[in-house]
């Protein structure tokens, strides 16, 4: 790693594989996951300061007050925000970091870091192949998948706006393309030369 961190922010409408790539990602090169602050409850498997950080609303809000996020945004009813503890050693060159974080999110980051960051965006190989994905997910009710589905419309037209897209038809081949991402991003002369 040259002195200058990468810090990598990936986003993703959901269903579009974000998870299993960000997995992937963590087993095959020496990032760190940045673990966010969440007022989302713990799914079963969650480990609290690994996967995130659970806090309440009001402790939430206090850290907003306090001024500790570098970027927070409230999506499906709950607030999550990525502190700047998180983000200090990936600022100061001593480690390679992955933010997990929505588009509401990224383009706070974007605004605040600019180009000291890298914005990663995943799509699905189309709508309708979302709509499959989140079905076969069976996770959510009819009207909870509409949502969801309608939301990622959204996100989707911000994809013009990242620096780089992986379309996620097949998982091994988008993770190539990720990896050739960093690959690429580390040979920048701010990150290789310094
Ligand atoms: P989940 O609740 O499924 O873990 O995450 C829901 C969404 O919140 C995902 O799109 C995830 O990327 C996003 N998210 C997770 N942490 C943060 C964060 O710190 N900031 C923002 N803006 N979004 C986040």
């Amino acid at each position: 790693m040259g002195k200058r961190g990468l810090l990598l922010v990936v986003s993703a409408p959901s269903g579009a594989g974000k998870t299993t790539l960000c997995r992937l990602l963590l087993e095959r090169f020496p990032f760190r996951f940045s673990v966010s602050h969440t007022t989302r409850p713990p799914r079963p498997g969650e480990v609290h300061g690994r996967d995130y950080y659970f806090v309440s609303r009001e402790e939430f809000r206090e850290m907003i007050r306090e001024g500790a996020f570098l970027e927070w945004a409230e999506v499906h009813g709950n607030l999550y925000g990525t502190s700047f503890s998180e983000v200090e050693r990936a600022l100061s060159g001593e480690e390679d970091l992955l933010l997990d974080i929505d588009v509401q999110g990224a383009s706070q980051v974007r605004g605040r870091l600019g180009a000291r960051a890298v914005f990663v965006f995943i799509l699905p190989p189309s709508l309708e192949e979302l709509e499959r994905r989140l079905r076969r997910r069976g996770t959510e009710d009819e009207e909870t998948l509409r949502r969801r589905l309608a939301r990622a419309r959204e996100e989707i037209r911000f994809a013009p706006w990242f620096d780089y897209v992986v379309i996620n038809d097949e998982v091994e081949r988008a993770f190539e393309d990720l990896a050739a991402i960093i690959r690429a991003e580390r040979c920048r002369p701010a990150r290789a030369l310094s």
